[in-house]
C-alpha cells in the first residue's frame, strides 16, 4: 500500500510539493499555518488537516518546508511525541549547522531524519529539470525515495545531516559569482551601444566553453602543486588591463577588483609563477 505523506507549509514551494505527490497518487494530508492555502490542493485531491498535528498522525513521511530553521522548530518542537517512529524530511533552507542541530534534535526524539536542498524554483517541480539534495538518515532516504523521485532527480550525499545545505549553498554561491562576472561583462560593451542581451547570448557559449577548465582547477587544488605544467600563471593572471578599461570606461569594476584581491594576495607572498587555481588559497585560508 502506498506511504501517506504529509506535507506541512504550503507557500510556493510546499505547495508545488504536494501538487507534484497529489498528480502522482501518493495519499497527502496538507496543512498549513494560515487556512485557505490548501483549497486548490484539496480539490485535486489532497487531504487538508485542520493542525499540523493532524496532518503528522495521519502520515508516515512528514514533509517540512516552511520559512526558515526557526520556523522548523516552532512547528515541530510541540509534535516530538507524534513524529517518533515518523520520518521528517526537512526541505527548508537551513545552513549546513542548522540541519545538523536538526538531526541532532530528531535523532534525539527517535525521529528518523533527512535534510534536503532544492535546486530547483516551484515550477520546475515534478519535471526533468529538478533536482533534490539529501542528506541524513540514510534508511529514510532508500525506503522512501520513489516519493521523493516525484519531485525531481533524488541525489543522496551521506549521513552528515549538514552535506545537502552545504552543497546546494556552495552551488548557489558558484552561480552568483558567475553572475555576477556577465553583469561586469555586460556593464563594459553597454558603454558601447550593446545591449546586455546582445551579450548575454555571447557571454553563454564563451562561460559554457570556460567551465571546461573546472575540473582541471579542482585536480590541482585537490592535489595541492600549483607549480602543475600547463597552468597559466598567477603573474599572467593580472587583471590590470581589465581594471584599467573598466577605469577607463568610467563604470564599477567591483567583480574583477574581487578577484584581483585574491590573485595579488598570492602574488605578495611570493607565487607569481604558480597557476591561478591558487586563489582557491586565498579563499580556503583559515580566517
Ligand atoms: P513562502 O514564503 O512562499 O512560504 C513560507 C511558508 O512558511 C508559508 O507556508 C508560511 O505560512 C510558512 N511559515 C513561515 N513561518 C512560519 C511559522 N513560524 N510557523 C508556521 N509556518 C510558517 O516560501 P517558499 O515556499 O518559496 O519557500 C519555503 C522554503 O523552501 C524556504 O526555506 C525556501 O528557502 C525553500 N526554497 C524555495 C525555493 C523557491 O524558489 N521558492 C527554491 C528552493 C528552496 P503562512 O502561509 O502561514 O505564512
Amino acid at each position: 500500500t502506498a506511504t501517506p505523506v504529509a506535507v506541512l507549509g504550503l507557500g510556493e514551494m510546499g505547495r508545488a510539493l504536494a501538487a507534484a505527490l497529489v498528480k502522482a497518487d501518493v495519499p497527502t494530508t496538507v496543512w498549513n499555518r494560515t487556512p485557505g492555502k490548501a483549497d486548490e490542493l484539496i480539490a485535486s485531491g489532497a487531504t487538508g488537516a485542520a493542525s499540523a498535528e493532524d496532518a503528522v498522525t495521519a502520515a508516515e513521511v512528514v514533509v517540512v518546508c516552511l520559512f526558515d530553521h526557526a520556523s522548523v522548530h516552532e512547528v515541530l518542537d510541540p509534535l516530538a511525541q507524534r513524529l517518533r517512529g515518523r520520518a521528517v524530511v526537512n526541505l527548508t533552507t537551513t545552513s549546513p549547522e542548522q540541519a545538523r542541530e536538526l538531526g541532532r534534535w530528531a535523532a534525539a526524539e527517535g525521529i528518523g531524519y533527512l535534510d534536503g536542498g532544492i535546486m530547483a524554483v516551484p515550477a520546475m517541480i515534478g519535471t526533468a529539470g529538478s533536482e533534490v539534495f539529501y542528506s541524513g538518515d540514510e534508511h529514510v532516504f532508500q525506503r522512501h525515495k520513489e516519493i521523493f523521485d516525484h519531485w525531481g532527480t533524488s541525489t543522496y550525499f551521506g549521513e552528515d545531516t549538514g552535506l545537502a545545505s552545504l552543497y546546494d549553498l556552495a552551488l548557489l554561491a558558484a552561480m552568483y559569482v558567475m553572475f555576477a562576472g556577465y553583469m561586469q561583462g555586460a556593464a563594459m560593451v553597454r558603454t558601447a551601444g550593446i545591449s546586455a542581451s546582445a551579450f548575454a547570448a555571447r557571454a553563454q557559449s564563451w562561460l559554457t566553453a570556460m567551465t571546461g577548465g573546472l575540473a582541471g582547477f579542482g585536480a590541482v587544488i585537490d592535489g595541492g602543486d600549483y607549480t602543475v605544467p600547463g597552468q597559466q600563471s598567477l603573474a599572467f593572471s593580472d587583471l590590470t588591463k581589465m581594471l584599467d578599461a573598466v577605469a577607463e570606461l568610467g563604470i564599477g569594476g567591483q567583480p574583477l577588483a574581487m578577484v584581483q584581491e585574491l590573485i595579488r594576495k598570492q602574488r605578495d607572498a611570493g607565487y607569481d609563477e604558480h597557476g591561478f587555481a591558487r586563489i582557491y588559497e586565498s579563499i580556503a585560508a583559515p580566517r
